[in-house]
């Protein structure tokens, strides 16, 4: 078995298991895999992130040919990743200004895909210890406790390897944020690699839907997330709820008095409208309302 770190055309580059029983010393640990003909019948779709069997290695070549797709855990559309253990949301503390609105957004798009968020500040030695601390106040009501980290002072960055390695990270956030100076600082071989594709495909890795895992030193894999600075939500109003951890707790402790309440200040909600982010919840819930009866109107 072994997981696969990127798809080229029809190719598909998989990392064998450092147990397999497939290693050997001609075979590095990298094969380009076909899918057999059986998985292409069936129409089953092969993901990075996949666990897959490997069969029909030619070692000389390094070809192999994927056999069997593992159970996913989970599933992320964009970038399309299977088994995803997290996803790292960076934010910078200045330069560009921490907007909460756009904060808001991305958070609530990663909360819709059911993987765990894990919320990181850059660029902290850019403010004041006031700054942090207002933010650190605010994201902790939010529910979203914030690692703050600097790229120019490393042992910030160094609180962040217990939380990465062994899984899965989806690296997230808008541009300028220092998404790539992180992704260097922890694979500092992956900056060759990317240039690589970019130089191939002209920006390609932010503009086609190319995807790979680097693994990390210390165990684990990453990947970072198309550039986009403001995710479409398309949630619908229940679903929406969902994605805000002081909805989520309310509801832990009480149930409202309908089952599909939509939590603004009506009778019987367990869900007080005191909280920080009541406002910023109703513009997204207006704008969901909106999104869902688009939906009826196309059926
Ligand atoms: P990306 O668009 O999110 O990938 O951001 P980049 O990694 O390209 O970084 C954008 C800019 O921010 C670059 O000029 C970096 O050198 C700078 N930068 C990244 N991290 C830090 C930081 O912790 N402090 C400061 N002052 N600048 C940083
Ligand atoms: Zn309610």
């Amino acid at each position: 078995w072994g997981l696969v770190v990127a798809i080229q055309a029809n190719y598909y580059r998989v990392k064998l298991d450092k147990n397999s029983d497939l290693l050997n010393d001609e075979s590095g640990q990298i094969l380009l895999c076909t899918r057999r003909a059986r998985l292409r019948k069936t129409g089953q779709q092969v993901m990075v992130g996949d666990r897959v069997q490997v069969e029909a290695v030619d070692w000389a070549g390094g070809r192999g040919a994927i056999a069997a797709v593992g159970p996913r855990r989970s599933v992320l559309d964009r970038p399309p990743v299977a088994n995803a253990d997290q996803i790292l949301l960076v934010f910078a503390l200045a330069e560009p200004d921490l907007d909460p609105q756009q904060l808001g957004r991305f958070l609530v798009k990663a909360e819709s895909t059911g993987v765990p968020v894990y919320l990181c500040l850059n660029k902290q030695d850019l403010v004041s210890t006031a700054t942090r601390r207002y933010w650190q106040e605010q994201l902790d009501a939010w529910g979203y406790p914030a690692t703050m980290i600097s790229l120019q002072e490393d042992e910030t960055v160094q609180t962040l390897l217990p939380r990465l390695q062994g899984r899965t990270t989806i690296i997230s956030g808008p541009s300028g944020v220092g998404k790539s100076s992180l992704i260097n600082w922890l694979i500092p071989q992956a900056s060759l690699r990317t240039g690589a594709v970019s130089g191939k495909l002209g920006r390609g890795r932010h503009t086609t839907r190319h995807v790979e895992l680097f693994e990390l030193p210390g165990g684990g894999f990453l990947a970072d997330t198309p550039g986009f600075n403001q995710p479409d939500l398309a949630l619908t109003p229940l679903v929406l709820g969902q994605c805000f951890p002081e909805i989520r707790s309310r509801l832990a402790e009480g149930v409202c008095q309908f089952n599909d309440c939509l939590h603004q200040d009506a009778p019987g909600c367990a869900v007080d409208p005191h909280w920080s982010r009541y406002d910023f919840y109703l513009t997204l819930l207006k704008e969901a309302l909106e999104y869902q009866e688009g939906q009826q109107q196309q059926r």
